[in-house]
């Protein structure tokens, strides 16, 4: 079967695993999303003519994998292909997901009743940048007025299972106390209780934001465990200095979270 994998250098024959299932599958593909942030380009994934096609093809693959039996419950799937809630093929993608674990990046602006199904099943979750604690730099970072249509998504969404908010910090846009406190304020309402503090990775290696970037880290960090909450970063997204330094500053701050 020839696929958008076909051809590519990284492909190879080798001994495999004896479980003859898939184990780990992560779609990302540029594909419309109804929001603008300023930190993605995905956006722009509306000008490139052959998203379609592209999206196509990893449906039918994935489909097929389903066919021959090669998915199960204990295949995971990340989703993080523009927003699910506007895909045209919502439900052929989610009719997959379900069967797996999954977890599906989200803006939340549009509520799914199918994705809550399978967060009460327990084998999915949602991560969602939420990024602020007003409307004004809601707006600001996400290009789009819904502060509090997400946030009644996202409250929605909890009440059905595991949630993960996610905070992209921005010097100068929403590092100051008003939208942290807002953020803190909104976890305790809403019971979200997994919190991933990240960066514009545009960023990595701007020496002129490190300092206040660790300093807001270790601060944010700390107000939002006073809170029972539970902070992780992903190593990836810093880079080795700057993790080291945030593993001294708050050693308490995981790498990551379950099943990330
Ligand atoms: S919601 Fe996600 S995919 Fe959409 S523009 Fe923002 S970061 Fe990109």
């Amino acid at each position: 079967m020839k696929t958008c994998c076909s051809g590519c250098s990284r492909l190879s024959e080798e001994l495999w695993f004896s479980r003859r299932k898939i184990s780990f599958i992560i779609l990302g593909l540029s594909a419309p999303c109804n929001f603008k942030c300023i930190y993605c380009n995905a956006h722009d994934g509306m000008m490139i003519d052959k998203w379609k096609e592209k999206m196509k093809q990893a449906i039918e693959l994935l489909e097929y994998y389903d066919a021959q039996g090669l998915i199960d419950g204990e295949t995971e799937i990340q989703f993080v292909t523009g927003e699910i809630g506007v895909a045209p093929d919502r439900e052929r993608i989610l009719s997959i997901l379900a069967k797996c674990r999954s977890s599906i990046l989200s803006n939340c602006s549009v509520y799914v009743e199918r994705i809550a199904e399978m967060l009460r099943s327990g084998r999915s979750r949602i991560v969602v940048s939420i990024d602020a604690g007003t409307r004004s730099a809601f707006q600001k970072i996400r290009g789009v007025d819904l502060f509090d249509q997400v946030r009644a998504n996202v409250a929605r969404y909890i009440e059905s299972g595991n949630v993960i908010l996610k905070y992209i910090l921005l010097i100068g846009v929403n590092d100051d106390d008003e939208n942290l406190k807002g953020f803190i304020d909104f976890c305790h309402e809403v019971g979200g209780f997994q919190v991933v503090l990240s960066r514009d990775t545009r960023d990595m290696g701007n020496v002129a934001t490190e300092r206040p970037l660790l300093s807001v880290i270790s601060r944010f960090a700390g107000a939002l465990q006073e809170k029972g909450i539970t902070v992780g970063v992903r190593q990836r997204e810093f880079t080795a200095q700057e993790y080291e330094k945030i593993q001294a500053q708050i050693p308490s701050v995981i790498g990551t979270l379950p099943r990330e």
